[in-house]
Formats: structure tokens, sequence, C-alpha cells
């Protein structure tokens, strides 16, 4: 059978989907994903057929102020949606129909895989790498109600836009159709039915099978003390100040501390790196956590994940919504806390010191862990995948 995947240019988003796919291939199924170049090289060693997207995206020509609007203006980010939609129109949609994928399975942030997917009436499958969101997980996730009203606020003029899609055979009534996901729509969750908030409210058509994560590549080894690991991801991880203080707040303590601070930080800029420091622009997380006692992190749900798959409690500095919503969500299931005030090195080191020695916070993240070791995994997504083709 053949699959169809589209993807955003996010790592958190795309590597979930790299073990599914070789599932897939290993399962004799055909898959093409269609993603961006700075992906080319981890998809195409999955053993998918690459295609770039790079050139329809508009996005990715987008001036610094741009970006700053995609965020906060809902009329410009569904007309950059549009955009892309109708460029991949004109140039994969023949492509397309002489495939003839089985299925087309697209990240919930990759909306053209959907629109493509109703347009041409072949099966759809959503996929989301955060936590499956409706109005229920929203109260989580954030506890904002501006961006309700701005939506409101947004829809005649977001409706007038969606007449361009109309024009080219596209059969949305509004924008939920397209940014929507509900309870009739085949989706992946990766996650587990115990971390996703209100998970009780989503439909059997929902599949829970926990976080797929990357094989560990490196054997690093423990120290005596304690390994505490800091990480702001891989998107806003360029914060000179914060990896100062816990320069600060840690070096005089018995501790072992690795830290991963991006591709933007100027090593010299940080000054003298403590002993018991280790500073990389990026590490083989996976085998990072390995070895570590406590994680301070910035709540991606990737970097989440996969320290609560190996039981490890969190401290919780968020810098997103999304995050601050994983973080809440963190903190409801006993599994580690906020760091309240970032500019303190001692505060940041009470923190620390105290995640290390709550054995509740390690018991709340022991029992999430069991609850993605009870999950199907990639194996549960391809079957998944099957009855959906076998079904339809
Ligand atoms: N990562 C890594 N090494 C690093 C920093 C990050 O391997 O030094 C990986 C991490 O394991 C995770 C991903 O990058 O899979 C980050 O995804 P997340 O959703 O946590 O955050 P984002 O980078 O999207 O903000």
């Amino acid at each position: 059978m053949k699959v169809v995947f589209f993807c955003i240019p996010a790592h958190g988003h795309t590597n979930p989907t790299l073990g599914v796919v070789k599932e897939l291939i290993k399962n004799n199924h055909e898959v093409y994903y269609y993603s961006y170049e700075i992906m080319r090289e981890k998809i195409e060693s999955s053993g998918a057929h690459f295609i770039p997207c790079d050139k329809y995206d508009s996005q990715t020509k987008l001036t610094n102020e741009d970006k700053e609007k995609i965020a906060k203006d809902l009329v410009f980010s569904t007309n950059l949606i549009i955009d892309m939609t109708l460029s991949l129109d004109d140039a994969i949609l023949e492509e397309m129909k002489k495939l003839k994928p089985d299925v087309i399975v697209a990240d919930s942030m990759a909306f053209w895989g959907k629109l493509i997917a109703q347009k041409l009436n072949i099966p759809f499958i959503s996929s989301t790498t955060t936590f499956a969101f409706n109005k229920y997980s929203a109260r989580v996730m954030s506890k904002e109600k501006m961006g309700l009203f701005k939506l409101l606020k947004s829809i005649p003029k977001i409706n007038k836009s969606l007449n361009r899609l109309r024009e080219k055979g596209y059969d949305v009534k509004s924008v939920l159709d397209i940014i929507g996901n509900d309870n009739n729509t085949s989706t992946i969750v990766y996650t587990s039915k115990y971390f996703q908030p209100y998970s009780e409210t989503f439909s059997d058509n929902y599949v829970f099978v926990g976080p797929i994560l990357r094989e560990v590549t490196e054997s690093i080894e423990k120290t005596s003390n304690p390994t505490v690991y800091i990480s702001l991801g891989t998107v806003n991880n360029n914060n000179k100040d914060f990896y100062k203080n816990c320069f600060n707040a840690l070096k005089d303590e018995n501790l072992n501390v690795i830290m991963s601070v991006g591709n933007d930080i100027n090593f010299e800029s940080l000054g003298k790196i403590p002993n018991n420091f280790t500073v990389k622009k990026h590490v083989d997380q996976i085998s990072v956590l390995q070895i570590t006692d406590v994680f301070i992190t910035h709540c991606g749900m990737n970097s989440v994940s996969e320290a609560l798959y190996n039981g490890i409690p969190l401290v919780l500095f968020p810098q997103t919504a999304e995050q601050k919503g994983v973080a809440n969500r963190v903190v409801e299931l006993n599994a580690g806390i906020f760091l309240e005030n970032v500019d303190s090195p001692e505060k940041i080191k009470n923190t620390v010191m105290n995640v290390l020695k709550n054995q509740i916070l390690k018991e709340g993240a022991n029992k999430i862990k069991d609850s993605f070791i009870k999950c199907g995994g990639e194996k549960e997504v391809v079957n998944f995948i099957e009855n959906k083709i076998n079904y339809n």
C-alpha cells in the first residue's frame, strides 16, 4: 500500500513519525514523505521517498517581522496556509492523482495535507505530536481567553480568504474545517491516555500510541554525583543569561551538569564554564537522559515525553503557551515543579535540589513512564493505518 505523509519543518513533529515510517516499510508498504530540505537526511534514512516542499511554502521567505505575526494574526496565518495549499495544488495534484495513495497522514499543523486528502477523496489520518486539542484540553493548554476572542473577531475576514480555496474545488465551510480536529477524524496522538488532559472527551477515532523515541546511540558513564541536564530545545534556545544563572546556581554543588545550548549561542559570551559543567551546542538527548536525575526543560512535548519515558522528574521553564500547557499537565500529575524565579541563581539551585530529593515527584514521573510503556507505539500506528485503508 502507498502511504503519503505531510509534515512541517520541525524536528519535534517529524521525529515520532520516523519510527512509524520504518515500521510501515518493514511491513512492505511504500512511503512518500512531503517535507522540507532540513529534514531530508533523516527522512531518507528512514527509507521513505522524500519530496521537498520548501519552494511552495511562503513561510520560508518571511521576514522576522512577519514571523512574529504568525502566532498573533489569524487572518495572516490562515492566508499562509491557503497560499501553501494552492501552490502545492498546482504542483503536486496531478502527481498525487497518478500516485493514488491509499491514505494520507498529515501532521495536525500541516493543514494542506488534510485539504488535499479531502479534495481527492483519499482516506485521511491526522497525527499530533502535541496533546490532542479540543475545547476541554484547551483549558490546560491555555488559560487565556483572548485567543478565542481574537479568533471570533477574525472569522469573517478569514471566511473571505477561504473563497480562494473554494474556487479551486476545496469544499471548506469554515476555518474550523482546516484547523479544527473533531471526533470523526481518525487521529494518532503520540502520548498516553493517562498523560493526555481530558482524554475521556476524545472518541474512539483517536488512538493514543505513546511517545516514539529514537534509539540510544551513545553510552555515557554515570558519575557518582547526581546528573542535572539542562536544555531549552532546538528553537527558542538563545538565552545566555539563563545559562549563566545556571552556572552560578550549580557550580559549587556536588552535581554533574550537562547543558545543551543550541547552535546560536556564542560560547565566549558565556564566560568561564564551571568544572562540573559539560556544555555543548547539541547532545544526543536520548543518551544523556539515560544518566539524568533531574531535567531543567523548556517543556517541549518531545523533551518532556523523552524524560518521563525514563521516569525523570522535571524542573519546568516553559517559553510558549503550548509549552506552558505541557508544564501544567506535568504539575497536575506531580512529576515536576515550575522554576519560579529564573533570574535568581539561589532559586534555581533550591528548585533543582528540591526536585532531586522529592520522592513524590519521582513517583509521579514513574507513573507516567508506566503509562507510556503500556502504549502500543509504532506497531499500533501501523495497525491503525492498515485498518483505515482496509475499512474504507
Ligand atoms: N534534542 C537533542 N539534542 C539537544 C537538544 C534537543 O537531541 O541537544 C532533541 C530532543 O531529544 C527532542 C527535540 O530535539 O526530540 C526537541 O523537541 P522539543 O519538542 O522538546 O522542543 P523544540 O525543539 O521543538 O522546542
